[in-house]
């Protein structure tokens, strides 16, 4: 089914449901979960009586741009940084200088030789410096609110997670997190420090994210609606 005037692609499908569920998926596609005994019509109704909701819902899917999960390294690539969109303009290598920066919504790559794999390793060092930048500043942000400090912290390829805790207090983060908002990377980086205390995900664990982040279920849900399209497949 598409609703009608904003071609939004809606996929219904039946299930023993109770009630009727609706989700708007990270590729901005509706799914509707209707009880079997539901007749179609009603289920339309439903569907266009939602409709302010699933538009808005699927604009925010969409400005979040395509996935990210591979990256070209090719002129005017989209790119993210901190949760915003920046466009990736390559100079070959001016002064034969390596050089990475942000500026007006652009990430400027400068690089001697910038083959599209020269660039994409040039760009994911760049993205391993920053997202431990930003870790460390999270971890110095939240530390007056535990005892233990972390043993060592290791910015690494993750292809599942966005960060992980070892029993010997090392942490490490995926070197992408620095793509993402910066209420979201400050979630990952208490939630890993929770451990220190709980490690576990126990209804403890959860309570004493809450009790330095209130609105720590905000990034949670952000992370499980959009966390994919960063990672590998
Ligand atoms: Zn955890």
């Amino acid at each position: 089914m598409l609703l009608e005037e904003v071609k939004i692609n809606v996929q219904v499908i039946k299930s023993k449901r109770k009630s009727l569920k609706m989700t708007v998926k990270a590729d901005a596609t509706v799914l509707v979960e209707a009880p079997e005994a539901l007749a179609e019509e009603k289920i339309k109704e439903i569907i266009l009586s939602k409709k302010t909701w699933i538009i808005e819902k699927v604009e925010q899917r969409l400005s979040l741009g395509p996935c990210y999960n591979q990256m070209q390294g090719v002129e005017n690539e989209k790119l993210l940084y901190l949760g915003r969109q920046v466009l990736l303009k390559i100079q070959d290598g001016q002064n034969n200088k390596e050089q990475v920066m942000i500026r007006n919504g652009q990430l400027l790559l400068n690089l001697p030789n910038a083959t599209p794999e020269n660039c994409v390793a040039t760009i994911k060092k760049w993205y391993y410096q920053k997202t431990k930048k930003e870790v460390k500043f999270w971890i110095h942000y939240y530390q007056h609110k535990f005892d233990k400090c972390p043993n060592r912290i290791v910015i690494k390829e993750q292809k599942r997670r966005w960060a992980s805790c070892s029993s010997a207090d090392n942490l490490n983060f995926n070197w992408r997190l620095v793509m993402l908002p910066t209420w979201v990377i400050s979630y990952v980086v208490l939630h890993e420090m929770c451990h220190f205390e709980e490690m576990n995900h126990s209804a403890a664990f959860w309570s004493l994210v809450e009790s330095h982040m209130p609105e720590y279920k905000k990034a949670k849900d952000w992370l499980k609606e959009n966390g994919h399209r960063f990672l590998p497949e």
